[in-house]
């Protein structure tokens, strides 16, 4: 189905936080009607959305009814139970499809599906018992990371394991869980590709991005990544790969390791905008947000050119530790661009807003997003 879905119609988001709520924001600027669909209320994208509707992603009956009132569903979160996604494709398109959000949303498949179609990963192995622990460990070596193979995000549900003397302790740590144990990975630096593409196949990449984390969290985010025009390329037309061989329709993130020696190597898979594209809201031409809006509805795709070199700094809720941060002071660079998403509670680590900034280098717009956050908490 390959015509396009006009401005006045309605998306359906599934998913409210933040990611939703400027999603929700991009297509209302195109003239689009936006309802959302979580469990919660007063959310992020629901305070911008003409419709806020709240159910379990388990409630079939509200689901179809939601469905049926929109044009195309899309996802801001890719936790949502494959029978959400079923339930919805009985009444609309959904975009990208459930199978998309099936594979990326355990670590296990999303990996086996990497491999088997000869992406480049890290070796691993399923871990579900003590014995098969051990194996992992014989086979793979050490260091290794051990995740839980679900609902892990931001480094949460993820132990380093240095040491024979640390498997039973990291094994605890699963709870039950199903486990992947992954060969570590040295890495030189972190990058990702956000890319786009529709129904009748357009496809289109942002610019790679190069990230750092503190905490395993996304901190700071720039464009241009500091890497050559042909590893970009070819991070590019891995993305590419990719999104054609799972069939999406809609956005995919592609995070990937650069190792020490020049190659790339798959970490994971976002079927959806990511925290790293936050900078092309001020820095591209068309935002990741507004790209997403345009790929689900068939649209032509936005120009993802870079205008300038550009950086994103996180705000987490740490800034609010001494009371509410000062604005004034970080916006006194008036180069600087301050998004926050709306939420109520500042708790230690959540993700509650970011500052984007372009300048003549990439050392000078990370400068001026730093800078204007440690004015924050001066
Ligand atoms: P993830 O939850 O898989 O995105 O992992 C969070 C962070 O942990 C990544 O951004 C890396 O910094 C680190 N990490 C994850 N997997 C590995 C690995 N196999 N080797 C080395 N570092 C890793």
């Amino acid at each position: 189905m390959n015509f396009p879905i006009l401005p006045g119609s309605t998306i359906g988001i599934l998913g409210s936080g933040q990611l939703g709520r400027m999603l929700a924001i991009a297509a209302r600027q195109l003239g689009y009607r936006v309802a959302v669909y979580s469990p919660d209320t007063d959310t992020p994208a629901g305070q911008v959305a003409d419709v806020e509707a709240v159910g379990d992603y388990l409630d079939e009956e509200r689901l179809a009814d939601f469905a049926q009132r929109v044009s195309v569903i899309t996802f801001e979160f890719e936790n949502v139970p494959s029978i959400a996604s079923e339930v919805a494709a009985r009444h609309t398109l959904v975009r990208p499809a459930g199978r998309v959000l099936h594979t990326t949303q355990e670590r296990l498949r999303e990996k086996t599906f990497l491999r088997d179609n000869g992406f480049p990963t890290t070796p691993f192995r399923e871990v579900k018992t003590h014995t098969d622990l051990h194996a992992a460990v014989r086979d793979l070596g050490l260091p290794a990371v051990l995740k839980t193979a679900s609902f892990g995000y931001d480094g949460k549900g993820q132990q380093k394991v240095y040491a024979q003397s640390d498997l039973a302790e990291v094994f605890a740590s699963l709870k039950g869980a199903t486990g992947i144990y992954e060969a570590f990975v040295d890495f030189e630096k972190e990058i990702s590709v956000v890319a786009a593409r529709t129904a009748d196949g357009q496809f289109a990449a942002f610019p790679v991005f190069e990230n750092r984390h503190a905490n395993h969290i996304l901190d700071v985010t720039f464009a241009p990544a500091a890497i050559g025009p042909h590893l970009a390329q070819e991070a590019v037309e891995l993305a590419r790969g990719i999104l054609e061989k799972l069939g999406v329709v809609g956005l995919l993130t592609v995070e990937l390791f650069v190792t020490k020696s020049g190659q790339l190597v798959v970490n994971e898979l976002a079927p959806r905008t990511h925290n790293s594209g936050h900078l092309t809201m001020d820095a591209c031409v068309t935002s990741q947000f507004e790209q997403q809006v345009r790929a689900v509805c068939c649209l032509p795709l936005g120009s993802t050119a870079l205008r300038a070199p550009a950086a994103m700094a996180n705000l987490l809720g740490d800034v609010w530790a001494k009371g509410e941060p000062n604005w004034a002071a970080a916006l006194a660079d008036p180069d600087v661009k301050l998004h926050l998403y709306g939420k109520a509670e500042p708790r230690v680590g959540r993700k509650m807003g970011h500052l984007n900034a372009c300048g003549l280098s990439v050392e000078a717009a990370i400068a001026r997003v730093t800078a204007a956050r440690e004015r924050l908490v001066s």
